[in-house]
């Protein structure tokens, strides 16, 4: 059986990236029908952080990327770390290493002066003058000496290593805490990891696991390496960068499925299909698919991908999700148009849900001022003439749905001798402070005949001098 794993360092939030990763992961798992692991590699106490693991995990969750097994924490893994050092110190593999920095610093100075790669000198590997368990020390591991390494990895195929390239490398600090390169073959080969895939940034690390694993006399898994993410600049997607965060994506009102869908993309194709549900994607993807260069992420093209989301998503769905961004903009859901129908009106227009509550504002609060370049342009006085001419039609009107406005406002216009626009633009400000809405009558009948008469007398008020001399209501 497929068993695959998402391993994150809780060193910060979970990142286009890592979330990609555990894509990939989770896909394979899933169109195997196997299992899908999470293991929480939080060996590095000094960066790692509980709040980070929580937002991780958040994450993971609200993309839909449930683990069949764990959280595991490598934290409270320390017991079985311990007696497998032991073992490899017993059987050979391992050894004490004095060195200080010191000396260490002094080694590397002496490499780059003959133009060599630094690299620990195995001064230890024969047992050291200083041995004592009392003294301070780290483990390091036998790396072979000499033999070469043939890698097939599943997305950039044969790898070939050289064994005299590689070090002697540390499997506990000083304080006996275990590195990364030892815990994770520990890790995998007891949760029985058949498939690691991983970022190709890992791709140097692989040798040394897999000798480690030769050491320990336990089968390999197989491995993929994924390729690198490139912003629109060129520059690898840095994790720190807030606007690669998962958790801000979900704030700014993508949906799971569409960074799903973009994420899939990164790296990964179907043809020329551009969209995909994430059934879709369980049901096409294989890591044989997935492409050797650097995959480009373009901000505009998830927005782009999220727009067609939210036109397949169901409106009870986005009506839910855009009563809780309202009620963060203070905005009282029951107080508006019916919520589907808001919701299918903006997601014609709108990338993000983000974008869609911020243009539902203008249903549930009257302008507080008007857009100054539109109420120039609109609200002059030929604009504020038309108004005035559509007032008293517009308060006779009683059957307030969209075709009897658009028809009224069209007879208005053809008596004015105006285009439908000349009304219409000056009529959207007076309504909703700016010249941007849904169509006119679309937006009449969003807002209700109650709060169009009293935001057009409104602006009729504040806009015109004339009127409040003459004391106009
Ligand atoms: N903890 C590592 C990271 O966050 C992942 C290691 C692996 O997948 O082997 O980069």
């Amino acid at each position: 059986m497929i068993r695959t794993r998402f391993a994150p360092s809780p060193t910060g939030p979970l990142h286009l990236g890592g979330a990609r990763t555990a894509l990939f992961s989770w896909l394979h798992a899933r169109h195997h029908g196997g299992r899908f692991i999470l293991r929480i590699e939080d060996t590095d106490r000094q960066r790692s952080t509980t709040a980070f693991e929580s937002t991780i995990l958040e994450a993971l969750q609200w993309l839909g990327l449930h683990a069949d097994e764990g959280p595991f924490r490598q934290s409270e893994r320390g017991e079985r770390y311990r007696e497998t050092m032991e073992r490899l110190l017993a059987e050979g593999h391992a050894y004490r290493c004095y060195c200080t920095p010191g000396e260490l610093e002094q080694m590397r100075a002496r490499a780059i002066q003959r133009d060599e790669k630094p690299r620990y000198d195995r001064s230890c590997r024969q047992g050291s003058a200083r041995a004592g368990n009392d003294r301070p020390h780290v483990l390091r591991f036998c790396n072979p000496l000499d033999g070469e390494l043939c890698i097939v990895d599943q997305v950039l195929g044969e790898l070939r290593y050289h064994n005299r390239e590689l070090d002697d490398f540390i499997i506990a600090r000083t304080d006996g805490s275990p590195t990364y390169n030892f815990t994770v073959v520990v890790d995998d080969m007891d949760m029985a990891v058949t498939d690691v895939i991983r970022g190709a940034d890992h791709m140097n690390n692989t040798p040394r696991q897999v000798n480690l694993y030769q050491a320990l006399g336990w089968e390999t898994p197989r491995y993929a390496h994924v390729p690198l993410i490139l912003g629109t600049d060129n520059a690898p997607l840095s994790k720190r960068r807030s606007d690669t965060d998962i958790l801000h994506h979900r704030d700014a009102g993508y949906l799971p499925e569409a960074l799903l869908n973009s994420l899939a993309r990164l790296g990964w194709s179907y043809g020329d299909q551009e969209l995909f549900t994430p059934e879709e994607l369980i049901r096409l993807f294989r890591l044989e698919r997935v492409q050797r260069s650097a995959a480009r992420f373009d901000p505009e093209k998830l927005r782009h991908i999220n727009r067609q989301h939210l036109k397949r998503s169901s409106s009870d769905k986005l009506s839910a999700d855009l009563v809780k961004r309202l009620r963060a903009l203070d905005l009282d859901p029951g107080a508006g148009p019916p919520l589907n129908r808001l919701v299918e009106v903006l997601r014609e227009r709108f990338c993000t849900l983000g974008e869609m509550a911020a243009a539902a504002e203008c249903y549930y609060r009257d302008p507080e001022h008007y857009e100054a370049a539109a109420a120039a342009r609109f609200l002059n006085n030929s604009g504020l003439e038309h108004l005035r001419a559509l007032q008293p039609r517009l308060t006779a009107l009683h059957d307030w749905q969209a075709p009897a406005l658009h028809e009224l406002l069209s007879a208005t216009a053809t008596e004015l001798r105006v285009g439908f626009g000349k009304l219409a633009q000056p009529l959207r400000v007076a309504l909703c402070g700016s010249a941007v809405s849904p169509p006119i009558d679309i937006t009449l009948s969003l807002l209700g005949r109650k709060s169009c008469l009293r935001r057009l007398q409104r602006a009729l008020q504040q806009c015109d001098p004339k009127r409040e001399e003459a004391g106009a209501p």
